[in-house]
Formats: C-alpha cells, structure tokens, sequence
C-alpha cells in the first residue's frame, strides 16, 4: 500500500508529491532510488512502535539521507507493519506516525519521496489483514509498486535493511546493490551472505556511496 494514496490519509500535505515525482511519459528518463527499511535503519528498533514518542532516530541517518538526496536518489521507505495485522496499531495510527517522521526529516531539509508499507500477516492477522499478500517483504510487491509509480530503474537502486527479508525481496524486485546495516536485527553469517555491503549504520552511506 502507498502511503500517498491510502484512503486514511487524503489530507496529507504530501499528496501532491507523487504527481510531482511520477514520469509525465514512459519517455522519461528512469530515476535511481535507494529503497529504506524502517525499522533498525531509520530508527531504533523497539518493537512494533506506533507513537512519535517511542520513535528514536538512529545517530547519523539525516546526513545520510541527505547526502543520498544530494546524489539524486530518491528516499523511498518500505516497511513491513504486522503490527497492524496483529491488532496492535491501526493504518491510522501508522499514517500518522508517518506524517511525523516525514516532518522530522523535512525539518533536516530531507525530503522523504515515498512511503510503501505491508499492513498484512496470514497467521497472526485478523480479516482483512490475514492474507497472503504479496506486498510482505520478502515479497518485492512495495518495491514493484514504487518502481512502476516513480519510474525507478532497480538496476541503479540500492536497499538499506537490516534482515535477509530486506535482501531478499530487494534481490526479487530486481535492486543491485543490497546493504545490511548493523543497528538493527542480530544477523548471521548466512544472513550477511545475502548482502553485497554490510555497514555499521545508515551514516556509512557518507563514506560509501559517491555517485
Ligand atoms: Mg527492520
Ligand atoms: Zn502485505
């Protein structure tokens, strides 16, 4: 689902963005995105947080955003929310919380292009969320979606994650260049095998990332 075009939030002052980033033509030249995990990339990973306050920015992710934002990228986040399947939270709740961190970023003069996420999950949801969707990471169904409405060519794109599911639905949707960051999940060796980078953190992407 794209945050942009979810029913829950129409009053977003971000509408308008997508129009501005879509391809007028199939003629247009296609755009280099780097595609964002949320959770333990953005931010400190506590666990199905819903609430602005428990909402912990990793050390160095604005001026590693904007350094990817000055190198032309788009900043698109996809994040897989079973929270809201679980009953935890509501897309509501969710959309607002986005509308937040958008606001934090923009704030640091980065501009957030787009917002993917999954609300399903097929064992622990409950109708209508208990499906087996394609949208789940590590289904590429959010990164499809981005790459078809902002005109992203994969092959120039990379993936920030912080678990296999990251990698491996990048891989699917085609995204060369996969990156494990390290302020999130607990990875193992075979878990990193699926990586072509693996960093400390986002902030790496200061040092390593220069075209
Ligand atoms: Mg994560
Ligand atoms: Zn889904």
């Amino acid at each position: 689902m794209n945050m942009e075009t979810n029913e829950h939030i129409k009053d977003d002052v971000t509408v308008t963005e997508v129009a501005e980033n879509a391809p007028a033509t199939t003629a247009v030249p296609l755009r280099k995105a780097v595609f964002l995990d949320r959770d333990g990339v953005i931010n400190i990973d506590h666990g199905y947080l819903h609430q602005p306050e428990q909402f912990d920015f990793i050390d160095g992710v604005f001026e590693a955003c904007r350094h990817l934002q000055n190198l032309g990228y788009l900043l698109i986040v996809v994040t897989n929310q079973s929270g809201i399947a679980r009953g935890y939270y509501t897309e509501h709740q969710f959309a607002l919380l986005t509308s937040w961190m958008k606001q934090q970023f923009a704030a640091q003069g980065v501009k957030i292009d787009g917002v993917y996420y999954c609300p399903h999950h097929l064992e622990k949801g409950d109708n209508p969320y208990n499906i087996d969707c394609d949208c789940r990471k590590p289904r590429p169904g959010m990164f499809n979606q981005a790459i078809r409405e902002y005109g992203i060519d994969p092959a120039q794109s990379m993936m920030l994650g912080d678990k296999a599911a990251d990698m491996q639905a990048a891989a699917a949707a085609g995204v060369t260049r996969k990156v494990l960051v390290l302020s999130g999940q607990a990875l193992s060796d075979e878990d990193k095998q699926q990586a072509d980078e693996v960093w400390p953190s986002i902030h790496t992407a200061l040092t390593a990332v220069e075209n």
